[in-house]
C-alpha cells in the first residue's frame, strides 16, 4: 500500500525545521544540534512555495560518500561541481553569488536520521522523491506555486515535478507503509 503525501506532510509539522542562514559558518550551526546524525535523508522547503500543511516539500536527498552535515554543508558552500542542487539553481540564476544568496535565504530543511545502510537510505529517497513528484496526477498539496523558481528550469523533470530532483522523478512507486513507519519513529 502506498502512503499519501497528505500523511507525509503531517509527519513533518513536528519536525525540527534546519536553515542556511548561517552561511560560511553553517558547520558551526549545525554541531548546536546534539545527536545530529551521521548519515540521513533530507527533505527542502522554499520560501513562496505553501500548501495546507505549511511548506511544500521541493527537493529531497541523502548522503552518500560522507556524513550528512558534509552532504548539506556542499549545498550552501560548496559549487557546481559538488552540489547538482547548486548547478540546478545556477543555470537560472547565473551566478554563484545570487545561488548562496538564493540558498541561504529561501531554502529551510527536515532530516530523517538514517537509515545507516546507504541502500535503505536510496530506496526511501526514491520512494519519496515518487510520491511528491506525482501531484500531476491528483495533488494539489505537491503543485509547485505559479512564481516557483524551478519553473523557469530548461530541465523538464523539474519543472514538471515542482522538484529539485531529476533522479526517480516519477518514480511509480511511493513511499510503502514499512518506511513509512521508518520516517515517522526517526524524523529529528
Ligand atoms: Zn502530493
Amino acid at each position: 500500500m502506498m502512503i499519501e503525501c497528505s500523511r507525509i506532510y503531517d509527519v513533518f509539522k513536528k519536525a525540527k525545521l534546519f536553515n542556511f542562514r548561517s552561511g560560511a559558518n553553517f558547520n558551526n550551526y549545525l554541531q548546536q544540534f546534539a545527536n545530529f546524525p551521521d548519515d540521513g535523508i533530507y527533505l527542502m522547503f522554499e520560501a513562496g512555495e505553501i500548501n495546507q500543511f505549511g511548506s511544500r516539500v521541493v527537493r529531497i536527498g541523502i548522503n552518500t560518500t560522507g556524513s550528512l552535515a558534509a552532504r548539506l554543508n556542499k549545498h550552501i558552500n560548496g559549487n557546481n561541481g559538488n552540489s547538482i542542487f547548486r548547478r540546478h539553481l545556477f543555470r537560472i540564476l547565473g551566478s554563484d553569488e545570487q545561488v548562496t544568496d538564493h540558498i541561504q535565504n529561501k531554502i529551510s530543511f527536515c532530516i530523517i536520521r538514517g537509515p545507516r545502510g546507504l541502500e535503505n537510505r536510496r530506496m526511501i529517497e526514491k520512494e519519496l522523491i515518487g510520491t511528491f513528484s506525482n501531484y500531476l496526477s491528483d495533488c494539489n498539496d505537491c503543485r509547485p506555486s505559479f512564481v516557483w523558481l524551478g519553473r523557469e528550469s530548461q530541465n523538464l523533470r523539474i519543472k514538471n515535478s515542482g522538484l529539485w530532483n531529476v533522479h526517480h522523478v516519477n518514480h511509480g512507486h511511493g513511499l510503502t507503509s514499512g518506511h513509512f513507519d521508518y520516517i515517522e519513529r526517526h524524523v529529528y
